[in-house]
């Protein structure tokens, strides 16, 4: 019975130039995520966007639900103007949204001032004939309807529409520009993948494996991981280091209870380079305060120190049950929990170093040739561009 979806987007804080790149990175954005469903175009007029729906209105839909960038979406019954099209229309529109009856209000606008009635004579007559054709169960109701059915008369056409769906929010994807996100096989990190994604970010992810240590179904995890991802949005570059012989390098020279600091010193300065080399400007991680001995604030200087790159951390005042919640909604968690090992769970210290002194760190890793370990790892770096699932 719907032949469009009304998208709405937030325009707070848009001005000139910026406004019409968001509006075209969302379109754009908005047509990559319907690949295969939707053969017409996206169209955006009179500050929304319209998108054509050919057949599958609920798969258009939940498509849609993940676009960032998009306050909330309606399915539109397009019409002729006439008030007895219209009213049909409403009917349909109202049984949709409430099946089992309630109470409802029709608001109008009327931005094609041919057509013969006011927008206050047009809902009224609206509310009349749905009231008239409604067996009993629905009540017309100004101030706590529980569904509006809204009409708008304009040039081309009558559009009536009802159901509001909330959308993901946020800004579009590619709107922020790039940062690298170091992207484990763990809960936390692609949380916080998808933390960067609606604030606009596109990120290359950063992989570090201790092949043959760890196995190939730790590399998939990864992969599929990223691959969810991706369909918020869009492809994800996924940069697989191999790690294993920086580890190597660090149990022969450095003492145990250090390990997984300077293992991690290590990690973000090939974080560092790969993000300057791939124009990024800001390496994301999931670390919380306090959640493993690497992350007490003290741990977090030590290993901070080596990049001047902004670290970002969207998890970092949240519980592990509210990241939960995010991966379970995202569909991240059912992949997060699969048990095959990553790099720092093989080389785990019995007693890591709950508060790592820098100065402690410095002094250890003077044994280890820092550059050569890491032009190595990087020479051996395998990059993988990750799609979203085809469904
Ligand atoms: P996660 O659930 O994301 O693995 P975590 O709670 O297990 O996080 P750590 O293992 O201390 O915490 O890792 C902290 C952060 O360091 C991760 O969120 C991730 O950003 C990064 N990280 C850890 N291991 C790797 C890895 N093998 N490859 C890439 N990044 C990693
Ligand atoms: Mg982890």
């Amino acid at each position: 019975m719907y032949e469009l979806i009304l998208v709405r987007y937030g325009e707070l804080g848009l001005k000139g130039k910026n406004k019409s790149q968001f509006i075209n990175r969302l379109v754009r954005n908005i047509e990559r995520s319907l690949k295969g469903l939707a053969p017409r175009k996206v169209e955006s007029t009179w500050g929304r966007i319209w998108v054509p729906v050919v057949n599958d209105m609920e798969e258009t839909i939940e498509r849609l639900t993940k676009v960032f960038g998009i306050y909330s979406v309606s399915p539109v019954i397009k019409t002729e103007k006439s008030l007895e099209a219209i009213q049909q229309a409403a009917l349909r529109v109202l049984h949709d949204a409430l099946p089992d009856g309630g109470r409802f209000k029709v608001e109008t606008r009327r931005s094609d001032k041919t057509f013969p009635m006011t927008s206050p004579e047009i809902s009224k007559a609206v509310a009349g004939y749905l009231f008239a054709n409604s067996d009993d169960i629905y009540q017309a109701e100004m101030h706590h309807p529980q569904h509006v059915v809204d009409i708008e008369v304009r040039g081309e056409g009558a559009f009536v529409y009802g159901r509001v769906i909330p959308g993901a929010k946020g800004l579009p994807v590619g709107a922020s520009g790039r940062a690298v996100l170091m992207i484990s096989g763990g809960i936390d990190s692609p949380v916080a993948g998808w933390m960067a994604m609606k604030r606009g970010v596109t990120f290359d992810g950063i992989h570090f494996e201790s092949f043959p240590f760890t196995s190939n179904r730790a590399k998939q995890k990864v992969i599929d991981l990223c691959r969810v991802l991706a369909g918020w949005g869009g492809k994800v570059r996924l940069h697989v280091v191999h790690f294993t012989e920086i580890q190597k390098a660090i149990r022969q020279h450095c003492r145990e209870e250090y390990m997984i600091t300077i293992m991690r010193r290590m990690m973000f300065r090939i974080a560092e380079r790969i993000a300057r080399e791939r124009k990024a400007f800001a390496i994301y991680t999931g670390e919380s305060v306090g959640q493993v001995a690497s992350q007490t604030l003290e741990s977090m200087f030590t290993i901070n120190n080596v990049t001047n790159m902004p670290v970002l951390r969207p998890l970092v005042g949240m519980d592990k049950e509210e990241i939960i919640q995010i991966a379970q909604k995202i569909g991240t968690f059912d992949i997060s929990i699969r048990p095959y090992e990553d790099c720092c769970t093989v080389f785990l210290p019995d007693y890591p170093k709950i508060r790592a002194r820098l100065e402690e760190a410095q002094n250890m890793e003077i044994l280890l040739d820092i550059d050569e370990l890491i032009n190595d790892a990087l020479a051996h770096t395998e990059v993988l561009e990750i799609y979203q699932e085809e469904i």
